[in-house]
């Protein structure tokens, strides 16, 4: 019997798109939404948790898989930038007494800069841009 139903929900699934890492992101979404509005002493509307919930199926369920899969890539090109981002503003944080981190004025490389070194001259290790910056 449940093999019959795992039969039937494979068969179902064939040629459609299924759930991809932008899926689970929205189901978090849908679920953190759930659990907060619940808390809230005034009723939110449900029109968002409704969007969520469509937008999760509609996904799921498409036969458009190329264009499901942009979708992803262009999710995951934005968190990838996001969590970089924080991770530098981490190894910032645990470098800032040593070193100072200046971005290069040229093309926005960081470059790292030893502390107590007076006035020195920087030279961009990416496009050889140079600069003054106390140390
Ligand atoms: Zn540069």
């Amino acid at each position: 019997m449940l093999n019959r139903i795992r039969y039937k929900l494979a068969q179902f699934m064939q040629g459609r798109y299924g759930v991809d890492n932008l899926s689970r992101f929205l189901f978090g979404l849908l679920l953190v939404y759930l659990v907060v509005t619940m808390f809230l002493p005034f009723r939110f509307s449900s029109v968002i948790s409704g969007i969520l919930l469509v937008l999760l199926y509609y996904r799921t369920f498409s036969r458009n898989i190329p264009k499901r899969y942009e979708e992803n890539q262009k999710f995951l090109r934005l968190r990838d930038r996001f969590t970089s981002r924080f991770r530098n503003f981490r190894s910032d944080w645990a470098q800032r007494r040593e070193f100072h981190i200046y971005n290069c004025p040229n093309c926005r490389q960081r470059i790292r800069i030893p502390k107590g070194k007076g006035r020195i001259m920087v030279r961009c290790p990416r496009c050889g841009h140079e600069f003054e910056k106390r140390s």
